[in-house]
Order: structure tokens, then sequence, then C-alpha cells
């Protein structure tokens, strides 16, 4: 990755997606939600307003920069800096990535515009789609996600219910799980009756595993999403508690260009020396030295959370909303 891309971050290993070359397709912070649990910062824009919030031509050229320097990543995934299908041409871009490339175009969502046929459309077009659960009524709704006032929950299961329908790809389901929010089994089992109703692959249970906007927000405990995971329908999978994926050195690269990435991924969320070791593929002591360089110039600070350290990116260079 060279410096200087404003819509490219990654690519980020994961285990679900492998290597994942991410895409920001709107400025931190803009989204339809404002999750107090929301790990890349407070919603500054919350919208239903879909437009080109970046230029589409900038977004390619820093893609076919990408591919012509690198190139090497499992899939590509629009994600980042907020809720991606607020941009009114995301599906141009999933266009223009098939077309360069046979990586898999990934969409992480969080499903609130699926209500709209020409999101439905666009999104259609990825490999997979992954949206957002994690609520089962109005108020529940707006308790976990502090949504626009306009969106309705009811509407939101319509939508979500309606890509099942016109998608012939993976489609899976993330339920976020908030201590005093939505972590009771009888709540579970609400939220998997609406799952039920929406039928995805796949779902994917996870936690706040990294500091949250608020501070505040804590962790549930892997005991407790395990026993979540069984009421479920496909069984859920537990994810996100675990993070650190012990990743030999794959490539070399200089102390500047680990800097640059570093900051880019701290700038998306907060992470442990040992989550940007795995996520980048560079050994800890390289990381570590690197981290130790961006505190002391002030672009960092540490986070004391859950007995572990987290580097926070003291200015995200937000784009220009
Ligand atoms: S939907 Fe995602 S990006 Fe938007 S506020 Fe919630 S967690 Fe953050």
């Amino acid at each position: 990755m060279q410096d200087g891309y404003r819509f490219l971050f990654g690519p980020v290993r994961s285990r679900r997606l492998g290597r994942s070359l991410g895409i920001d397709l709107v400025p931190l912070k803009v989204c339809t939600y404002d999750c107090p649990y929301c790990q890349v910062g407070v919603t500054t824009l919350k919208t239903l307003e879909r437009r080109d919030y970046v230029p589409v031509v900038d977004v390619l050229a820093e893609f076919d920069h990408w591919l012509a320097q690198d190139g090497q990543a499992d899939c590509v995934t629009l994600a980042g800096g907020g809720e991606p299908t607020l941009h009114a041409r995301f599906g141009e871009v999933i266009d223009a990535i098939g077309a360069r490339t046979k990586l898999r175009r990934i969409l992480l969502s969080n499903g609130s515009l699926f209500f709209l046929p020409e999101v439905r459309a666009a999104a259609i077009k990825a490999e997979v789609v992954k949206a957002t659960l994690s609520s089962w009524d109005q108020a529940s709704f707006e308790q976990v996600h502090h949504p626009h006032p306009d969106l309705r929950f009811d509407t939101f299961v319509a939508g979500l219910k309606a890509l099942r329908r016109e998608f012939k790809g993976e489609y899976w389901l993330e339920v976020f799980a908030v201590p005093g929010v939505n972590d009771t089994s009888a709540q579970m089992i609400r939220i998997a009756e609406v799952a039920r109703l929406i039928a995805p692959d796949r779902i994917h249970l996870n936690t706040a595993v990294r500091p949250a906007q608020d501070g505040k927000t804590l962790s549930v405990s892997v005991a407790e999403l395990e026993e979540f995971a069984k009421l479920f329908n496909p069984v859920a999978e537990v994810v996100g508690v675990s993070q650190s994926l012990a990743q030999p050195q794959t490539e070399v690269i200089t102390h500047a260009e680990l800097a640059t990435r570093i900051l880019s991924l701290l700038q998306r969320h907060p992470c442990t020396a040992s989550d940007i070791s795995g996520t980048i593929g560079q050994s800890v002591s390289e990381v570590e030295k690197t981290l130790k360089d961006l505190l002391e110039q002030g672009a960092l600070r540490l986070e004391h959370r859950d007995t572990q350290n987290y580097f926070v990116a003291n200015s995200p260079e937000p784009l220009n909303p």
C-alpha cells in the first residue's frame, strides 16, 4: 500500500475474508445510525441522503494504482468510515471492480437502506453481503443503533427480507451483542426469530472487542455468546472476540510504510499491537517499534481496556463530506 491513498485501506486480514482490501465510499463518519458501540467514532452526519460523497473516478484511480503496484488480496470490501450504501453509486464501484479483477466483492452494510429497491439492485452485484441485525422491535432498534429518526424497524426488516429474495450470493447477518441492551436469552431469542424470517446463509455473533466511542460499552463474555449462538438457525458463529491472527511476516516494507499502514488502520478503529501485527502481517516486535515512534510523535494514544492496551489514532483524517 502506497502512502496517501484516501479511499483504500489495508489489505487487512480477517479470519472470514482472508486478505481484504477496504474501500471507503463515505467520509468519517457519515452513517444512517450512530451506534454507541461504533468503533469508528461518533456519527458526524446522520443522514438518509444518498449522494456521491466521494468521487467514483478518484476511488477507481486509486484502485487501478493499487492493482498495478500490488493487487495482492483475497477480496475487496466496501466498508470503513460509515455506511457504504449511502454512496449513490456504490453499485457502479462494485461493477467496476468486477470488470478489473476476479477478487470477491464484499459489501459490509448495516442494512438500513435495503428497503430501497435501487439499493438492493446495487447490493446484489456483490458476491457477499453482510448486514446487521441486533434488535427485534422499534424500541430495541433505537436503543441499539440510535438510527436516523425516519427509519422504522419494520421497514428495515422488510428490506432485509426483500434482499434475501433477490440476492443469489452469500448473505450474512451480523448480530452485535451489547451488555444491558440485547444480551439476555429472551432478547436473543427474539432477534433469532427475526433472523429466521430473513434466512441468511450465515450468522455472526459479535461483541465489542475494542474501545467504543462512548468509552463505556463493554463486551459480552465468550461463554454467553457461545450459548446465544445455539439459539440461531443456522447456528451463529462467534466472531470478533479474538481477532488476533498469528501471521508470519509476509512482505518486506519500510518503517515509514508500516507507520502509514498502522495509522490508516487505527484511524478506522483502535487495536492492540497483536491485532495490528495479525492484520497487517508484520511481526509484533516491528509493530511495537513503530507504535513507540508514533506515540512519541503524538500521532497515537494508548487506552487501557479489559486488561489490554489499545492504540487509538489521535487525529483521524476525515474525508470532506
Ligand atoms: S452502523 Fe456501523 S458505522 Fe454506522 S454507527 Fe453503527 S457501527 Fe458505526
